[in-house]
């Protein structure tokens, strides 16, 4: 394969460390077993990079990042940092790389594993085949637009503007045109096109870019709807593409399909291949620093760069079957243990172990 991929690696904070760790001893076996040459480079972030450089994101963690292919990040936060005001909350490293970075969608895959369908909120003949994703824009509408808070005689009035540019919404819907090309060709835009005109011409651009898609079918569908056939009929969504405040609202509902948090990795990504990697839950200060924590979100986001940023494919394939391979065979970080239940209790390092000897 070309030259090395870089990847910046930001472990963060609490459990943040202990995750990546695997995820990159894994992404050694990668490199080993497919040829392939990454790169990697540590910043830092979050709360540790307050207490060391007295700012979320220091400047040379931000030029790290743009200099490299990817960034694969643990979690940032926890109990030592609630107090900070809010310019200095490790929370707002997020905010800003993704800005910095011009991260303009985030990425949600949701699946099913096989041997953990009792952990699901729902019943299994329902997740079975779940295998879905949610593109959620992540840089306009509801969230950005202007607020006002006015005192009026009949009390105070606020309001949030709801806009979006028509090029915001090309690039976010062809994004998904492009993943959906490379799985099972089909786009669901969600909207709520009956009653907002921002809907109104989401559903235009989107019926605009699917021309160049002939291959991929496109379906609308009115968020109320969607929200009910999640967790109705999950199995048969795809791509689902959605504005900012819908995306937050679904991308957790379909999150609990899985039956964890401690299995739900997440991409954010803009122009080109640059990604940054992360799973989705957090820094999980409950349990940091005892070596129990499920790396599984973290090892399925790095699969995730090796298929988006790096389009090596069949390596990324190779990881996530790993994964789902190991939880197939029983073996469980304490998170997936159910009270009562009989399985091979495994810590984070032992996961990791696991799944590189898989692949
Ligand atoms: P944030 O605000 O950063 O999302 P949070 O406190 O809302 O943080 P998490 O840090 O995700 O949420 O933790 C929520 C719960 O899930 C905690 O009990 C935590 O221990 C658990 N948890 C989160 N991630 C994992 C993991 N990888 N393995 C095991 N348990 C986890
Ligand atoms: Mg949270």
């Amino acid at each position: 394969m070309s030259r090395a991929k870089k990847v910046a690696v930001l472990p963060g904070d609490g459990i943040g460390p202990e995750i990546v760790e695997q995820a990159v001893r894994v992404l050694h076996q990668v490199e080993k077993k497919f040829g392939c040459s990454l790169e990697f480079s540590y910043g830092m972030i979050g709360g540790g990079a307050i207490d060391r450089a007295g700012t979320p994101l220091p400047d040379e963690t931000l030029q790290l990042c743009k200099q490299c292919d990817a960034v694969l990040l643990g979690a940032v936060g926890g109990p030592a940092w609630d107090h900070y005001p809010p310019e200095i909350r490790p929370e707002k490293a997020l905010l800003q790389l993704r800005k910095e970075l011009g991260l303009f969608s985030n990425l949600r895959p949701v699946m099913q594993f096989d041997g953990l369908e009792s952990s699901s909120a729902l019943r299994p003949e329902v997740i079975k085949d779940v295998d879905l994703v949610v593109v959620r824009e992540l840089t306009g509408g509801i969230y950005f637009g202007e607020k006002t808070r006015i005192n009026t005689p009949d009390g105070e009035v606020a309001s949030d503007l709801l806009i979006y540019h028509e090029y915001e919404v090309e690039r976010i819907v062809r994004q998904a045109f492009e993943i959906a090309e490379k799985r099972r060709k089909k786009v669901t835009s969600v909207d709520k096109a009956n009653v907002l005109e921002s809907s109104r011409l989401w559903r235009k651009v989107a019926e605009k870019v699917s021309q160049e898609y002939p291959d991929v079918t496109l379906e609308h569908m009115l968020v109320d709807n969607c929200a009910m056939q999640i967790v109705q009929r999950p199995s048969t969504f795809d791509v689902l593409v959605t504005e900012n405040m819908f995306g937050d609202i679904l991308s957790d509902e379909a999150a609990v399909l899985s039956g964890s948090i401690g299995l739900l990795p997440s991409a954010s990504l803009g122009r080109g291949t640059f990604g940054l990697y992360e799973p989705v839950h957090g820094s999980a200060p409950d349990i940091a620093g005892q070596g129990v924590a499920n790396p599984a979100a973290t090892l399925l986001s790095a699969a995730m760069m090796l298929r988006y940023s790096f389009g090596y494919h069949e390596a990324a394939n190779a990881v996530e079957e790993a994964v789902k391979q190991v939880i197939a065979k029983g073996f469980r970080t304490p998170d997936l243990i159910k009270e009562g239940q009989i399985k091979m209790a495994v810590d984070t390092e032992e996961f990791g172990a696991l799944v590189i000897k898989e692949i």
